[in-house]
């Protein structure tokens, strides 16, 4: 058999659709073989997917997506291979969850200001049903009610950046993240570096950043990315002697280009952060 593995998945720990167990079983049916279970700043599934691909002989990695900020914009540190009980970590996610809570509550309020929409309505539904709660839950709840027509049209349109319902967040410093991940035991990965709207200088400062705060890997192939950026972070993981991941950022099996498993693969010269986990 082939291996496949898949470093970036997320449950409805977070802002997924199917259960741990669910996710498992989906990525399995298409051929994954080692995955980490990576949801927005909680590693709450990670007991549930561990056991299903026990089941499921599947190599399981615990992990998460931590929300962090460098020169004020938001970034994603992923860390796998985690100890999920240690102290660090759950300071983290203690402190992002605060974070979330104030960004919820302001979000109501934006949107019935400023959008006219039944705003403490819908982050009340959100609040009672997400345990980390995220934009793509918002999103989710004004496409139930009408407010829009998909995921990616309600943040454009109510909750990203100049929308009326946006509220900026100043999650933990990145260096934080990484440092909770290596006090965890784990990885930190750089996710998906090219989805960031910085210039080619300001990114290899943040790869520089990430490095000197301990980073270990960047995010170089990632489900939906166009060769140009995949080409353009593996020389960055090149330059910086780091190692490459590589994963979906599956979320919902009713999106159609990031399923588990499928992204192009690694530059055979690079490492892959697989082999260590
Ligand atoms: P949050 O961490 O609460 O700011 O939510 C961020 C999540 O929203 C990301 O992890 C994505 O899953 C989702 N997201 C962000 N931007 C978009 C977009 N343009 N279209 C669809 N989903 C998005
Ligand atoms: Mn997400
Ligand atoms: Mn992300
Ligand atoms: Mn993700």
């Amino acid at each position: 058999m082939t291996s496949l593995a898949d470093l970036h998945l997320h449950s409805d720990c977070s802002d997924g659709v199917l259960s741990p167990r669910g996710l498992v079983a989906h990525a399995a049916r298409l051929g994954v073989t080692q995955l980490a279970l990576t949801d927005h700043d909680t590693v709450a599934g990670c007991a549930e997917a561990a056991s299903a691909c026990a089941a499921a002989g599947i190599r399981f990695v615990s992990g998460c997506e931590l929300s962090s900020s460098w020169r004020g914009q938001a970034i994603h540190v992923i860390g796998v291979g985690l100890d999920t009980g240690s102290a660090p970590l759950r300071a983290q996610f203690a402190a992002v969850a605060g974070h979330r809570r104030e960004r919820l509550h302001e979000i109501g309020i934006r949107l019935q200001r400023r959008g006219r929409l039944p705003g403490a309505d819908i982050v009340a539904a959100v609040a009672a049903a997400a345990a980390v709660p995220t934009r793509t839950h918002v999103a989710r709840e004004l496409v139930a009610r009408g407010h829009a027509d998909s995921v990616q049209h309600a943040i454009e349109r109510w909750l990203g950046r100049g929308a009326p319902g946006h509220v900026p967040v100043e999650w933990p410093e990145l260096a934080r993240s990484a440092a909770a991940i290596r006090a965890a035991g784990g990885w930190p990965v750089l996710a998906h570096p090219h989805r960031y709207r910085l210039s080619g200088g300001a990114l290899r400062q943040l790869v520089e950043a990430f490095v000197a705060a301990g980073g270990a890997a960047l995010e170089v192939s990632v489900g939906g990315m166009a060769r140009g950026d995949l080409d353009r972070i593996a020389t960055l993981a090149r330059r910086h002697g780091l190692a490459a991941s590589c994963g979906s950022d599956f979320h919902d099996p009713g999106i159609p280009w990031n399923p588990p498993g499928r992204f192009a693969k690694l530059p055979a010269d690079l490492e892959p952060l697989s082999a260590r986990l």
